[in-house]
């Protein structure tokens, strides 16, 4: 089995672009670790999820939320449990998302402790202005003293997230934003553009003409401005979202979009095998209730060849490797292999994506309409 993912779904501040699940309200978040614990070993007893548990885990990822601010108690009641319900091969990567205010020398040690060998800070922007337009929890500061901090600590496998298109954002400090990351040697990269989701503060604020709304050419620009200065700097782009230096890639993530199964716990998390498909309820005090009725709190849905076929498009045509023709053939059939030949070659004749060696691959410009192109190759 490819990975578990647990989310933790507490926060300490709504940031106001955030359409995750998760509550400021921190009332439950004893009794959110015990139902997690138990979802954890109650699957490992139960065969409903449809999942096959008895491949070694090769990754963990706790995120949220913020994983960061549970105790270190809490994290090892969790990190017990998977130890007790799973078998690992021989080195897993184990990530923790953390954000920079929660970062402490003592808690790097503990988490370190815990057998956390990989971090995922969402420092978001290096700028106050931005961070207090967002409405983040964390300043410029503490983003970049939480660095000097990892550095102290010896991790050396880290990632940041950086957010751009925001409209404080301009050109020149976007700029600065990644000669900063760059000085600091920070070896892996998840950069997302800023988007504007339905039923979000941002959303609403954006809509009332309260916060200026999101500049689209200004954002393909910072994107186009971020795949070059990643290039100079020799990070492999390696999907559309994540840039890493060699050998630094998240092995987690990767496997997400090399399809293989994974499992998650906590509310609204997903899990994945094959053609099934599950996620938990979205609801803290109902994901509560149900496990303390030993009741796994999820619904699934099994995915057609169809559904199947367009995932693997989507999430391959985002990836460095592209699309692998040869296996959608051993996968799907060879129909579909002709059938996205064909739908490829538009985009092809207009500079979007080559089609070599059995791969079709996005190009540096098709990489600003991935999206709309995956969208036209679904059948
Ligand atoms: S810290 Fe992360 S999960 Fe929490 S509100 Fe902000 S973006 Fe969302």
């Amino acid at each position: 089995m490819a990975g578990i993912y647990i989310h933790i779904p507490f926060c300490r501040k709504a940031c106001h672009y955030c359409n995750f699940h998760f509550s400021t309200s921190l009332q439950m978040r004893e009794k959110m670790i015990h139902a997690i614990v138990k979802e954890i070993r109650l699957i490992t007893v139960s065969r409903e999820a449809g999942l096959s548990d008895y491949e070694p885990v090769e990754t963990i990822y706790f995120g949220g939320g913020t994983p960061s601010l549970l105790d270190i108690v809490e994290i090892n009641l969790i990190m017990q449990a998977l130890i007790g319900s799973f078998e690992f091969t021989a080195d897993p990567e184990i990530t923790l998302e953390a954000n920079p205010e929660d970062v402490t020398a003592l808690k790097l040690e503990q988490w370190q402790t815990a057998g956390f060998n990989r971090l995922s800070v969402g420092i978001q922007s290096f700028s106050d202005k931005e961070l207090v337009w967002m409405n983040r929890s964390h300043s410029a500061e503490d983003a970049k003293h939480c660095l000097e901090l990892i550095r102290i600590s010896g991790i050396r496998n880290f990632s940041i997230d950086l957010i751009y298109g925001s409209p404080l954002l301009t050109d020149e400090n976007w700029k600065r934003h990644i000669d900063l990351l760059l000085e600091k040697n920070v070896p892996h990269l998840s950069c997302y553009a800023l988007t504007v989701e339905p039923k979000t503060a941002l959303f609403t604020l954006t809509s009332s003409g309260k916060k200026d709304p999101v500049n689209q050419e200004a954002q393909a620009r910072q994107f186009v401005l971020l795949m070059e200065w990643m290039k100079q700097a020799g990070y492999e782009h390696y999907e559309i979202s994540n840039f890493a230096i060699q050998g630094m890639r998240s092995r987690h993530n990767s496997s997400y979009w090399s399809g293989k199964p994974y499992y998650g716990f906590g509310p609204s998390a997903h899990s994945y095998a094959g053609n099934v498909r599950k996620w938990n309820i979205s609801n803290n005090a109902m994901y509560i209730a149900s496990l303390q009725k030993d009741q796994l709190p999820f619904e699934a849905e099994t995915l057609s060849s169809i559904e199947q076929m367009n995932e693997y498009t989507m999430i391959s045509l985002r990836t460095h490797e592209g699309l692998d023709l040869s296996q959608v053939g051993s996968r799907f059939g060879t129909y579909f292999v002709e059938k996205l030949k064909q739908a490829a070659l538009k985009w092809k004749k207009g500079g979007k994506l080559i089609v070599e060696d059995e791969k079709i691959i996005l190009t540096t410009e098709g990489k600003l309409f991935a999206d709309g192109i995956a969208a036209d190759l679904f059948f």
